[in-house]
């Protein structure tokens, strides 16, 4: 089978073009960046081993496996990350989190930060990348997930502090000057869960509206800042009104909410009293 027999069976399939490409030069274990190479050279044939994971790998795909789970990879913030189904698929979204992480966190010299829920450690990995003198810890629930952070920690070199356990459980009695977080906001009834069929429920799930865990780290999370710290949240296209009166009625100061690069606010947060 050539290349160009490859791709054209994974479009038969109904795989988009691109994802079809991406995915051959995954396969070849080759770079995102070679779709050139691809088009220049699809008259070669697919290595032997290749052929035979291929016909899995397109009706994977085809059944809305995300391609970052076949590929082993997504790009995030400007950092390889690596991902298995025990992580959420990185998202475009998220990085309104990070950006305003870096913001908070840039106003401060030495700044403490705490990524809560951290899945493949996106977010606490592009916070420490962009901003070498914080010290950054990470944690989540999920013994599998936290597994791939440490890995995608130590492939990219860079240093955060781990710990498994529930939301602030790991961290008793420490503060920090930023909390951030990706949490579960997926509401029970949400039409998009076919969509995320393939995605770890633990990550994506927290009850009737999707705010079950929103409310638990709204009601717990100051008691683990420093004076005039931090909390961010990323959230449902529709939560920020509801995250915003949650954070109010806590006494959070400053609330207020960012936009994604959709213009839909997907970030909520708040302060603590004090300065820092
Ligand atoms: N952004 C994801 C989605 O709606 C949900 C992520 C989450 O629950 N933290 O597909």
């Amino acid at each position: 089978m050539t290349l160009a027999q490859a791709l054209r069976q994974a479009q038969a399939l109904g795989l988009e073009r691109l994802d079809a490409q991406w995915l051959l030069l995954a396969l070849l274990g080759r770079p995102a960046q070679d779709r050139a190479w691809l088009l220049a050279h699809d008259e070669q044939s697919l290595p032997e081993a290749a052929a035979e994971r291929w016909p899995g790998l397109i009706a994977q795909r085809s059944q809305g496996v995300p391609l970052a789970y076949l590929t082993g990879h997504k790009a995030f913030y400007d950092l390889d990350l690596q991902v298995n189904a025990h992580v959420l698929d990185p998202r475009a979204d998220t990085e309104t989190l990070v950006d305003w992480a870096l913001e908070r966190a840039q106003e401060l010299t030495s700044p403490t930060v705490l990524d809560l829920g951290t899945g493949s450690g996106a977010v606490a990995l592009a916070i420490a990348h962009h901003c070498p003198p914080a010290q950054v810890s990470a944690s989540d629930v999920s013994a599998d997930a936290l597994a791939v952070a440490q890995a995608n920690a130590e492939r990219l070199g860079l240093s955060v502090k781990f710990a498994l356990g529930p939301w602030l459980t790991p961290w008793l009695g420490q503060r920090f000057d930023l909390i951030v977080s990706n949490p579960p906001y997926v509401a029970e009834a949400d039409p998009h869960w076919p969509g995320l069929r393939h995605e770890p429920r633990l990550a994506l799930a927290s009850g009737a509206d999707g705010l079950d865990d929103v409310r638990w780290l709204v009601a717990h999370a100051a008691e683990h800042l420093h004076p005039g710290g931090w909390l961010l949240l990323e959230h449902g296209h529709d939560q920020a009104d509801a995250v915003q009166a949650l954070m109010r009625s806590h006494g959070w100061l400053n609330v207020q909410s960012r936009l994604d690069k959709a213009g839909i606010r997907r970030c909520t947060g708040g302060s603590t009293a004090g300065m820092k």
